[in-house]
């Protein structure tokens, strides 16, 4: 199916595993069909959007019927290859990386965090939220080219010496939750979650765009 499949846009595919997890929910209580304002109700997303975002499914929703649960679960399930877990590895064992590491997207069934790395002795050799916290040292080994994502919780100071090493490993993709703007090769990916920034920005929103109402 996905061979056939036009290429989805990025900003589509991003929006992808919102759709999943709310259809899931949908299928589980037993609804057989949803409209795109029940679904952009629940994700947020505008309607326009939805209809847009699902045309490239070849999901064309039917006035009066809206769509059908079970055909997009199908297709979400085949795009998102919930069969094949993603490894991920996460480095910087501190607060924001110790709550992912309990947290380990137990939600998602197709990602993992399955080892973590830092540097302070204290915490190497432990296991926080079922995965085993590594030594930095150990990253070459360990990893091997097996692992293609990594997640960064270190201090923003650390993230580009560790970003070339993980590159040189064969990493493909970074979720980078440090300040840091890190340089990597074009083929590498990197998703950046300034926490900060954002907080900041929808404090800036809150007060330069009120909601009318
Ligand atoms: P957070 O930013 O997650 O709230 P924190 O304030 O507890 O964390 P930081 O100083 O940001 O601590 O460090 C995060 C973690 O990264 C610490 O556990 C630290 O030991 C670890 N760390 C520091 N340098 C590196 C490195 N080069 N590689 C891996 N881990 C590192």
């Amino acid at each position: 199916m996905s061979n056939e499949q036009p290429k989805i846009p990025q900003a589509t595919a991003k929006r992808l595993p919102l759709y999943y997890r709310f259809l899931k929910n949908l299928h589980a209580s037993g609804k057989q069909r949803v409209s795109s304002a029940e679904l952009s109700e629940a994700v947020k997303v505008d309607p326009a959007t939805i209809r847009r975002d699902f045309s490239y499914f070849g999901a064309l929703g039917k006035k009066g019927y809206g769509y059908n649960v079970n055909y997009l679960l199908s297709f979400f399930r085949q795009t998102l290859e919930e069969d094949e877990v993603t490894e991920v590895a996460l480095f910087g064992v501190g607060n924001l990386g110790t709550a992912f590491l309990n947290y380990n997207f137990s939600k998602n069934n197709n990602t993992k965090i399955v080892m973590a790395f830092d540097v302070d002795e204290r915490k190497v050799g432990t296991t926080v939220g079922g995965v085993p916290v590594y030594h930095l040292d150990e990253l070459e080994e360990r990893l091997r080219g097996d692992i293609p994502i990594a997640i960064l919780t270190v201090p923003a100071a650390a993230a580009q010496a560790l970003t070339d090493r993980l590159v040189a490993q064969g990493i493909k993709g970074i979720l980078n939750f440090t300040p840091a703007r890190l340089n990597v090769p074009n083929h590498i990916r990197v998703h950046h979650i300034d926490l900060a920034i954002e907080l900041q920005s929808l404090v800036y929103f809150l007060k330069n765009y009120p909601s009318p109402s």
